[in-house]
């Protein structure tokens, strides 16, 4: 090109992908985006449940503590192109936006494919080229005159064509959902060129439990109620909401959330999942309340009294692990065992054996060590004009949008640090 632009070339047209793009472009550089699929945002149509839970409009300190791995490195990021910069940029590009419980945000229209197509609009009237079904399949490297490391100068496609540049951003994304095209390939030409991976594990994934008791329980949801994950005596997570049952183990918001506390450790340890079903109630306030309901009808069969205190499906589970026959009648039934129905009701409890795998795993945990990229700018510290964005960085966060705002904030400084970084001659 006979401008005087940087040429900067970005490896994945997701989330991260395209806000680089559009970071590097507004900050006036000449830009071309490279995605393996046949349309850009695969994954990003898929999320929400295709509404797209665009990122969390609570206050950044709150945002900061759903991040599970590196909050800390993301400080630059946030503060550089926060919730809110996301929000004003895609209300500007036409997305109305509202936001919903727990500060979730959406589009109005509840649709992904609005977010995807206001970002591709803005891509090409920024003028960034655009490659669909073309993927990269190698960094070019240079190394440095007197010892001064390496320099990033293209990319080489999977036909072979070299396409040279002055950075190249890789936003491959990590390995979740690979039908997507996330398949790792970001974590290959990062590991090639040096980097460190931290191991990837899927997280905010549903949980395997050994008792089989589980899949009698399948589709069964509990609101309501409070679990913790344990390792030991280590409390890994705790939380309240609502979780439910399914042919293999545990699912549902409050699991995932566990399990992003959880996967690093699993399969080699088993960890113990202990519900509450009754959190609103001290152990004392539900032993008034079991002989209330004994009170009330004392001839009659233990099975239909307690019935009104826990779902259909779970009664049974409830009494065959209390080891209190369901047909006895409750003037019979002794303070012992009441007891025993006390603590299971209590401390409701399954052993954890694994997660599932990467295809139902909404993340990757892991990723390219966050100690090799340099947070003010997301540009390497090994290879020199080489950045990182979005997932396939060693960071992650819950569920309520904050994954999204990782990518766009982690791209968007990517993107501008990139068009900015001053050219070399
Ligand atoms: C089912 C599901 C629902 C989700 N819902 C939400 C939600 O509502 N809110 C939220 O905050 N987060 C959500 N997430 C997480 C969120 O989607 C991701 O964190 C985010 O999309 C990561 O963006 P990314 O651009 O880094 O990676 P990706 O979106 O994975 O994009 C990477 C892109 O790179 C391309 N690529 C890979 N290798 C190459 C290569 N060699 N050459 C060229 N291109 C390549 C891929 O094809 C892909 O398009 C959800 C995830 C899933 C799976």
């Amino acid at each position: 090109m006979s401008d005087n632009r940087r040429e900067i070339l970005i490896a994945g047209g997701g989330a991260a992908g395209m806000m680089a793009a559009l970071a590097a472009a507004g900050h006036g550089a000449a830009v071309t985006l490279i995605e393996k699929n046949e349309k850009l945002g695969k994954k990003l149509f898929i999320t929400g449940k295709g509404r797209c839970n665009v990122t969390n409009a609570a206050d950044m300190d709150e945002v900061f503590q759903n991040v599970v791995s590196n909050p800390r490195f993301l400080y630059s990021a946030f503060s550089c192109f926060d919730n809110q910069a996301l929000m004003a940029l895609l209300e500007r590009l036409g997305v109305r936006l509202k936001v919903e419980r727990g500060n979730r945000v959406f589009p109005v229209s509840d649709h992904s494919s609005d977010i995807i197509r206001a970002l591709e609009r803005e891509l090409r009237r920024l003028g960034v080229k655009i490659l669909l079904q073309r993927e990269v399949n190698a960094l070019v490297t240079e190394t440095l005159p007197e010892d001064s490391g390496r320099r990033v100068t293209g990319v080489r496609l999977r036909d072979g064509q070299v396409l040279r540049g002055d950075g190249v951003i890789l936003a491959c994304g990590g390995l979740s959902y690979p039908s997507t095209g996330s398949t790792g390939d970001g974590y290959r030409l990062a590991a090639e060129t040096g980097h460190q991976i931290r191991d990837c594990v899927p997280a905010l994934v549903p949980l395997e439990v050994q008792e089989t008791e589980a899949a009698s329980l399948q589709g069964l949801t509990l609101k309501n109620v409070s679990i913790s994950l344990l390792s030991g005596k280590k409390c890994l997570y705790q939380g309240f909401g609502e979780m439910l049952f399914t042919h293999f183990g545990v699912s549902g918001p409050l699991i995932l959330s566990a399990s992003s506390y959880a996967s690093r450790m699993l399969p080699q340890e088993r960890l113990k999942l202990i519900i509450d079903l009754k959190p609103a109630l001290t152990e004392e306030q539900l032993h008034k309340r079991i002989l209330r309901e004994f009170s009330q009808a004392r001839n009659r069969q233990l099975k239909n009294v307690i019935s009104s205190l826990y779902p259909g499906k779970l009664l049974p589970v409830i009494l065959s692990r209390s080891g209190v026959s369901p047909e006895k009648q409750v003037n019979e039934v002794t303070k012992e065992e009441r007891s025993r129905l006390v603590e299971v009701t209590k401390r409701f409890s399954f052993t954890i054996t694994g997660t599932r795998g990467y295809q139902e795993a909404i993340i990757t945990q892991g990723g390219v060590s966050v100690r090799q990229v340099d947070p003010a700018t997301m540009e390497s510290k090994l290879v020199k004009s080489l950045y990182f964005a979005g997932e396939m960085l060693d960071l992650d966060a819950l569920t309520g949008g904050y994954n999204l705002q990782i990518a766009w904030s982690t791209a968007y400084l990517a993107g501008s640090s990139a068009a900015s970084e001053r050219r070399k001659v």
